[in-house]
C-alpha cells in the first residue's frame, strides 16, 4: 500500500478530491504523509528556511519580540510561541538572542505546535534546555500574554482553488485516471467565502481560500486582544491571491505537484488579506503588510552581518551571501512578506508600521 494506493481508492469511494483534502493527504497521512515520514527542511532535503539559511534571521525575530514584550511593560508569565518550528532552529536562535534582555526567559514559557512527529523529535533536542511544551491545537495555548512567531507554517496549510465561472466558480478537483492524478473542475456554484472576489476577478480567473488559516489567526487575535502580546506572521504571498499558486517542491526543485504523493512538499502563496480580517473581527490591530527584506533592513539585519563578518573572517562570504538571500528582491526579499499582529492599546512591533 502507499499513499497513491490509498487516493485512488479514496477517489474511487467517494469521487474526485478537493485540492485542501489531497493536501491534508499528502503532508500529514500519518503513515504515508510528507511531514510524518521525514525532515525535508535543509541541503539533504526538499527545502531550505530563512532560519535554515543564516542565525541573523532568528535573532532579529527574537529580539523584535522581545522590544514588544519590554513596551509592553514586561508581563511577568507570557508564552513565547511557535507555530510550526521545523527543526527548531528560529525558536533556538530567538532565545540565544534573547538571553541578554533581563526577566525575559525568566517570564517566557516556550510553547510550540507541530503536526509532524518527525520533526518533534528534532526539536526536542534542539530545544532541550528551554523545556518547551507541545500543544496539538490552537486552543491549548496558555492563557497569558502570547508573543508568537510563524515562518513558513501557514503556507503548508490546505487551500482551495476555485475558477470564476460567470457570476459563480467551480472547484478544481482532483480525480485518477488509470494509475495517474489528474486535475479536474466540479460544477459552477455559488460561493458564499468568495462573494467578495467577485469584484476583482474576471471569467476564468483562478483563486484560493485556505479555511484552515482563520480559525487559527483568531484564536491568536483573541489572545493578543484580551491578553496582550505580539504575533509575527513571515511567508511568502501577498494581499489577495490570484492565479495558481499551488506548488510541489522536491530536492529543491519545483515538481508536478501530482507526481510525487507523500514525496514532495506542498504549499500555496498565503492570501494575507482574509488574515487581517480575522484579526479586526477579533479586535487585534495588524501592521502593514511588509516586504521581509525591508523588515530585516529596519531591524539592523547589515549592522548584525558586519559583526559576524568581522568576528569570523572565513565566514565573511557566508554571512553576505546569507545576506542577501535573506533581504534581496531578487530572491527572498520581496516575495516574503511579514504580518504583525498587536492590541490596538499598544506600539506596532519593531520594523513594521500600523
Ligand atoms: N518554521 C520552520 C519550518 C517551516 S516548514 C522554518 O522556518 O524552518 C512547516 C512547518 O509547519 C513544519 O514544522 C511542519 O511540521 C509544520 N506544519 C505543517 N502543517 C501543519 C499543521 N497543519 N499543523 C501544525 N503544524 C504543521
Amino acid at each position: 500500500m502507499s499513499l497513491l494506493d490509498h487516493l485512488q481508492a479514496r477517489i474511487r469511494l467517494d469521487g474526485p478530491m478537493s485540492v485542501a483534502d489531497y493536501m491534508s493527504e499528502c503532508l500529514l497521512h500519518p503513515e504515508f504523509g510528507y511531514y510524518a515520514t521525514r525532515d525535508p527542511l535543509g541541503v539533504q532535503g526538499d527545502f531550505i528556511t530563512a532560519p535554515e539559511i543564516s542565525q541573523m534571521f532568528g535573532e532579529l525575530i527574537g529580539l523584535c519580540l522581545a522590544q514588544s514584550w519590554l513596551d509592553q511593560g514586561r508581563p511577568s508569565q507570557f508564552a513565547l510561541a511557535e507555530l510550526g518550528p521545523g527543526r527548531g532552529t528560529l525558536m533556538g536562535d530567538i532565545l540565544r538572542a534573547t538571553r541578554g534582555v533581563p526577566g525575559f526567559h525568566d517570564a517566557a514559557q516556550v510553547v510550540l505546535l507541530d503536526a509532524s512527529p518527525t520533526l518533534r523529535a528534532v526539536q526536542v533536542e534542539t530545544l532541550r534546555d528551554h523545556a518547551p511544551r507541545w500543544v496539538d491545537t490552537i486552543t491549548d495555548l496558555p492563557d497569558l500574554p502570547l508573543f508568537l512567531v510563524a515562518n513558513e507554517f501557514f503556507d503548508a496549510l490546505p487551500i482551495r482553488q476555485f475558477l470564476r465561472d460567470g457570476d459563480g466558480w467551480r472547484e478544481r478537483l482532483i480525480g485518477a485516471d488509470g494509475d495517474t492524478l489528474t486535475f479536474g473542475l466540479g460544477a459552477q456554484a455559488p460561493q458564499v467565502a468568495l462573494t467578495h472576489r467577485l469584484e476583482d476577478t474576471q471569467d476564468g480567473d483562478l483563486v484560493e481560500i485556505c479555511a484552515p488559516a482563520l480559525p487559527i489567526l483568531t484564536e491568536v487575535a483573541r489572545r493578543i486582544t484580551s491578553n496582550g502580546g505580539a504575533a509575527l506572521i513571515i511567508d511568502y504571498g501577498d494581499w489577495h491571491s490570484l492565479g495558481d499558486t499551488f506548488q510541489a517542491l522536491r530536492a529543491h526543485e519545483t515538481a508536478d505537484p501530482l507526481a510525487h504523493p507523500g514525496q514532495a512538499d506542498l504549499t500555496a502563496h498565503v492570501d494575507f488579506e482574509p488574515l487581517t480580517r480575522a484579526a479586526k473581527a477579533a479586535g487585534c490591530a495588524h501592521t502593514r503588510l511588509t516586504p521581509q527584506g525591508v523588515f530585516l533592513e529596519r531591524l539592523g539585519i547589515t549592522t548584525r552581518a558586519q559583526a559576524l563578518a568581522d568576528a569570523d573572517g572565513k565566514a565573511r562570504d557566508t554571512v553576505i551571501a546569507a545576506h542577501r538571500r535573506l533581504t534581496h528582491p531578487d530572491e527572498m526579499g520581496n516575495l516574503f512578506k511579514v504580518l504583525g499582529l498587536y492590541p490596538s492599546t499598544a506600539a506596532p512591533p519593531p520594523g513594521l508600521e500600523p
